[in-house]
């Protein structure tokens, strides 16, 4: 496995709409080595998700995936997410997952804003409205059709790593960019649940 290069803002790759996979395509040893060095690259950089298009392929695909975090382990990005706000799926932990060629519909119309922050826009975050439920079409690394409800933090975190397929950062699903801070006043003024970037 290898440790690959994240693109950052201003690179094209970010911005242009990835084509989907040919199911067939999923199981060839380049998507599934692609994949584990997807996984590999998120867990260096500390990341809760990973797209395609920031490893500089222009594919729909990506990983995401956060491990319950150690308690009293004060590691910044791994910043726990006891939740001192409101709903009651908000603090979860994001299963691992691979999805290729994902749809995602909202169920209901309700939203919830949150900090986020991407590993292709380094040491910034921001608060994004994102769709609290949404179902969730794709297929999984085997090649098989998946279908599920997510909610709360895997919600938004699919809706993140669903918006780089189509050339979108969470900087253009910001209402205001009043609340834009830098990670260290971040850390500083605004730190709690939320401080991990996608
Ligand atoms: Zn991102």
């Amino acid at each position: 496995m290898s440790i690959l290069k994240i693109a950052r803002m201003g690179h094209p790759v970010l911005r242009a709409k990835a084509r989907a996979l040919h199911p067939s395509e999923i199981r060839t040893p380049k998507i599934q080595q692609l994949i584990d060095d997807m996984f590999e690259t998120m867990r260096e950089y500390q990341g809760v998700g990973l797209a395609a298009p920031q490893v500089h392929e222009a594919l729909r695909l990506f990983v995401a995936g956060f491990p319950p975090a150690p308690r009293g382990d004060d590691d910044d990005f791994e910043a726990d997410e006891e939740d001192e706000h409101d709903g009651e799926d908000d603090g979860e932990d994001v299963p691992l997952m691979a999805l290729i060629n994902p749809e995602v519909i909202p169920s209901g119309r309700e939203t919830t804003e949150d900090w986020e922050g991407c590993l292709s826009i380094p040491d910034i975050r921001g608060r994004v409205q994102r769709t609290r439920r949404i179902s969730v079409r794709a297929y999984d690394r085997t090649g098989k059709k998946v279908e599920f409800d997510a909610s709360g933090f895997t919600a938004r975190v699919i809706q993140h790593e669903t918006d780089h397929l189509d050339g979108v950062l969470f900087l253009d699903r910001m209402k205001a960019l009043q609340s834009l801070t830098f990670l260290d006043e971040f850390g500083r003024y605004w730190s709690g649940p939320s401080s991990r970037a996608d």
